[in-house]
């Protein structure tokens, strides 16, 4: 946010004001720091660069990715620096189908690592589905399906956290899977329904379900200004922003 365009070419901002910083959002990503300071990276968007800088996040353990849009990879080549700081390969989770994408548009992160000095960033795949529970960076990482209309996404679930960017619809296996989450960061991509996304009132339906103590949207449109949010948002859910740090019990 902005998007490209506008009547000046400065940016398209839909209703959200300008003048609110927090109107100002780049593509949905997080870092998830375990107890013992190992830390996981979902998605590398195309703002991976300025995000790991503005959040003062210089090395990470692992990467998972939650499905092979551009607006969730395109900053894979960001990895580099990463690598270089952690002296090793990092280890990329993801579904099968989302790893045949990664191969085919970043097939040099494959290749042999160049280390020490990595001169182009090295991942090892590792495929995961559903239904697993895998350890990435020292946590327990409980992976759920969600439908993204056009394709299947991977939700997460990390002791009292639960993540669920790009999705549109929840399998009842998911929603089991989210039972009794403490925080639940989930896409809002704006108030009325959407093709591929959720929308304010099909998380409201989830909320009421899932019961979270703190429900974080993420993923917003041109239609969700932090004003707004801020004054019509029901107790217990609120919206992100780039930066936002949260606590989560695990
Ligand atoms: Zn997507
Ligand atoms: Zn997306």
């Amino acid at each position: 946010m902005p998007m490209v365009g506008g009547a000046d070419g400065l940016g398209e901002w839909g209703v959200c004001d300008p003048a609110e910083p927090r109107n100002q959002r780049t593509r949905a990503s997080i870092v998830v720091e375990g107890e013992d300071g190992q830390r996981l990276l979902v998605d590398a968007g195309p703002d991976l660069r300025s995000q790991l800088l503005a959040c003062g996040i210089g090395r990470v353990e692992a990467l998972l990715v939650t499905h092979g849009h551009a607006d969730h990879i395109m900053g894979l080549d960001e990895i580099r620096p990463l690598n270089r700081s952690l002296g090793d390969v990092i280890p990329v989770y993801t579904s099968a189908e989302t790893l045949a994408e990664l191969r085919a548009r970043f097939d040099y992160v494959f290749r042999p690592s160049t280390a020490p000095m990595f001169y182009r960033p090295a991942l090892a795949p590792h495929e995961v589905m559903p239904g697993q529970v895998v350890t990435i960076a020292g946590m327990d990482v409980a992976l759920f399906r969600q439908d993204h209309k056009v394709l299947d996404t991977l939700g997460l679930r990390i002791g009292g956290f639960g993540y669920s960017t790009d999705v549109v619809a929840l399998p009842e296996e998911s929603l089991a899977a989210l039972e009794g989450v403490d925080t639940w960061m989930v896409d809002c991509f704006q108030r009325t329904p959407h093709s591929v996304h959720a929308h304010l009132e099909m998380v409201l339906g989830w909320v009421e379900r899932l019961k979270p103590r703190r429900t974080v949207l993420t993923h917003m449109g041109v239609d969700m200004d932090w004003a707004w949010m801020q004054a019509h948002l029901p107790a217990g859910i609120e919206a992100a922003y780039d930066g936002m740090v949260l606590d989560i019990p695990l």
